[in-house]
């Protein structure tokens, strides 16, 4: 029964290897008139030979280009899922490397060293906090790390106290959890601009609470904040003395040393507007 299944198998494979013009026959097997290897193969089966059909060499070419095409869409379709879901603010998907304008060399070269470093900044948990004045390339340094990562298929979150805030205040006691859960999950945390948020009792224990959730979870944290170094540090009102203990514990701090990137654009202009109405 098994035999005859198999027989009538292999017969209709025989029948549909197609056989194009140039295809020859040698040895009783087909061969392919463009690469000249066979298009059939001999097997020993049940005590005698069978001729089945296989790929010649062209045809296996054409087959793994059409497997890496469907890898290479599979993979970049996981990217896009990634960094929709990953980077909040949708303006920063295309803040990269390559885009960068080179104000800031010193944050941008820790932020290239950073990503090159991932697998041990993982392993070994270490996360950053880029501090320095306002429009000095901190976010944008943070997200290049962001959207490096994301390509190559880390989940990496990147939001800020301010979008967690409102979002948690939306939420009901079990979704808040959840939503905490999420962000505190992924393989790399970037919080952007801490110290910006509305200053209160109830944001200051939201951001406690990410940052001890994250610290549970023993998984990298990058930060950014306008907050001095000296601040954080020795904080003057003690209310924030365990937060920015806990964050000092669990990143390496960066000074951002750059131009002020958002009044230099305004610089600019206004040159080119003084330079229009004076046309
Ligand atoms: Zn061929």
């Amino acid at each position: 029964m098994f035999t005859e299944i198999f027989e009538n198998a292999t017969q209709k494979c025989a029948e549909n290897n197609s056989r194009n013009e140039n295809d020859y026959e040698k040895d009783g097997l087909l061969y392919c008139g463009k690469c000249n290897t066979p298009k059939q193969s001999r097997i020993h089966v049940f005590g005698r030979y069978e001729i089945n059909p296989c790929d010649c060499r062209c045809q296996q070419e054409d087959y793994d280009k059409i497997q890496n095409i469907r890898h290479e869409q599979e993979k970049s379709l996981t990217v896009s899922i990634l960094r929709n879901s990953g980077i909040h603010n949708r303006s920063m998907h295309n803040w990269t490397f390559a885009k960068d304008n080179g104000s800031s060399p010193k944050l941008i070269n820790t932020a290239k060293r950073y990503v090159n470093g991932w697998e041990e900044m993982k392993s070994k948990n270490i996360g950053l906090c880029l501090f320095g004045n306002v429009g000095t390339g901190k976010t944008y340094a943070a997200a290049c790390i962001a959207n490096a990562l994301i390509d190559r298929g880390v989940r990496a979150i990147m939001t800020d106290f301010s979008r967690v805030i409102n979002s948690m205040q939306s939420f009901d006691t079990k979704d808040k959890n959840g939503y905490i859960d999420d962000i505190c999950g992924c393989d790399l945390l970037i919080l952007d601009d801490l110290g910006a948020e509305r200053q209160s009792d109830y944001s200051l224990q939201i951001c406690e609470q990410v940052i001890d959730e994250r610290a549970k979870n023993k998984k990298p944290l990058i930060l950014t904040t306008n907050i001095p170094l000296e601040t954080i540090k020795n904080p003057p009102d003690v209310k924030y003395a365990r937060m920015y203990s806990r964050i000092l514990e669990m990143t390496v701090p960066v000074q951002s040393a750059g131009t002020d990137n958002r009044s230099r654009t305004h610089e600019d202009n206004m040159k080119w507007a003084k330079e229009y109405f004076s046309g």
